[in-house]
């Protein structure tokens, strides 16, 4: 895509030294485990549990002895238990999409809240956003923070924000062409949806719509959908990483190298552990993400345990940030299927249907149990070219892609082809997976 100038937001805090910057870190650490400890009666008897008092946290070294957080105590202390902070201070509620009983919420104050509009400001602003911009915010709107996050982040940079949250497709076209916008948020799903349509529509991004860039995540993805996002919008297409329990969208983000997310250091501390044993990784070796807030106040995390699986590196970036990136998220360790005792992420298949002629970025895994033996079926849509083609070119496809599977994750797959706009479309996270084992 085209190469454009790369712009910092917060040039102080994106570009310090590592060593100021872990200064800063061990300091932020010590006053939130102080906090912590002080006003949230469950952690502190986790602490107590294992002997560690906060005066025994004195820098980012240290962290590897505190105790984790995960999901489910977001559940067991719903919905206030966790705050750090008198209730009357929190000016904000946002939960997770929860698929599964209890919603997750969380409580931000003030603080908090400009603490996230400041990390989606650098996002926006990594992605070319200025405030002669006009960004189109299709995440949805509501107790999901992508919507709030990407509106609030444009605020703060003070482009024209256009807060159409998720759905209504060809509305959202119309806006997009007569308003001229030149930056979208949503989930790559949702943009594929969006660019199938704009091109239904007979428009042609580059010369009837004015976009330049896109935001996306939310949900994982693959280079390979970037590749073909980028050519579908004619745009330059981000990762941008977040999660509701640490802030929203932001966290983490894309520069125009595209070559991991830049995370947000001054504001939170990223780990890489082994999911089994639970031991910090080194930097480079992929295990599952935790993250610790330095500067939250509402509801800290201490070592929240994200199930995302990413690797993570401090090498210098060519845009001039010095803060360590995390490479794509291949996939969350509770979207990991495991058939016949080999793991499979939805990612990689993705990446073997993107590359795939003839077949569209629209697909579904279905995991079942037949004769005590797992099976794996992956649906996935051709193209109208493809689909009024001959019945043996048609097959010819089908057995590539499954031999391809078989090479790339190693197990036999059923591979059926849908006829074209067969799969249901999605205008916010995509489900990917049907696990017809858990039911
Ligand atoms: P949930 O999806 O758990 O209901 P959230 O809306 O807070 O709750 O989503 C956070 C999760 O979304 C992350 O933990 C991660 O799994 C996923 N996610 C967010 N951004 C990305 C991204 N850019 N790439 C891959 N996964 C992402
Ligand atoms: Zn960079």
């Amino acid at each position: 895509m085209s190469k454009r100038a790369h712009l910092i937001y917060n040039p102080e805090k994106e570009c310090m030294s590592r060593d100021e910057l872990h200064a800063l870190q061990s300091s932020r650490l010590a006053e939130t485990v102080r906090r912590e400890y002080e006003c949230v009666p469950m952690y502190r008897a986790r602490m107590d549990e294992k002997g560690i008092r906060p005066e025994d946290i004195h820098g980012v070294e240290d962290l590897q002895y505190l105790p984790f957080m995960e999901k489910t105590d977001l559940r067991d202390y719903y919905p206030f238990e966790l705050l750090a902070c008198p209730r009357s201070e929190i000016v904000r509620i946002q939960g997770s999409s929860g698929t599964t009983g209890k919603p997750i919420v969380s409580g931000y104050t003030r603080n908090d809240v400009d603490v996230w509009s400041e990390m989606m400001a650098r996002t926006l602003t990594a992605a070319g956003c200025t405030k002669d911009d006009t960004v189109q915010v299709a995440y949805g709107l509501g107790l999901f923070t992508g919507g709030f996050g990407a509106y609030q982040g444009a605020d703060r940079i003070g482009a024209m924000v256009v807060p159409m949250s998720s759905g209504n497709t060809q509305r959202q076209i119309m806006m997009m062409k007569d308003l001229g916008v030149t930056l979208l948020c949503c989930t790559p799903s949702y943009a594929t949806f969006l660019g199938e349509t704009i091109r239904e529509m007979g428009l042609v991004p580059g010369k009837d719509l004015k976009l330049k860039a896109g935001c996306f995540g939310a949900e994982p993805w693959t280079e390979e959908m970037r590749v073909h996002l980028e050519e579908l919008l004619g745009i330059d297409a981000c990762d941008i990483y977040g999660l509701t329990e640490i802030a929203g969208p932001g966290v983490a983000f894309n520069c125009l190298e595209k070559n991991g997310m830049h995370i947000n250091e001054d504001h939170v501390i990223a780990e890489i552990i082994d999911p089994a044993t639970g031991k910090q990784l080194p930097y480079g070796e992929k295990g599952e993400l935790v993250f610790t807030t330095i500067t939250k106040t509402g509801m800290p995390m201490i070592r929240y345990r994200t199930h995302d699986i990413c690797s993570l590196t401090d090498e210098r970036c060519a845009c001039g940030r010095t803060t360590a990136r995390m490479s794509r998220i291949t996939g969350r360790t509770d979207d990991m299927l495991i058939i016949r005792g080999v793991n499979v992420f939805p990612s990689q298949i993705e990446t073997v249907l993107i590359r795939t002629q003839g077949v569209a970025p629209h697909y579904m895994l279905i995991a079942d149990r037949v004769n005590h033996s797992d099976t794996l079926e992956v649906q996935v849509e051709m193209t109208e070219d493809m689909f009024s083609d001959t019945v043996a070119h048609i097959e010819n496809v089908r057995r590539y892609i499954t031999e391809q599977i078989k090479s790339v994750v190693g197990i036999s797959t059923k591979v059926t082809l849908m006829a074209p706009k067969a799969m249901p479309r999605s205008e916010g996270k995509a489900k990917r997976v049907i696990d017809n084992r858990k039911l």
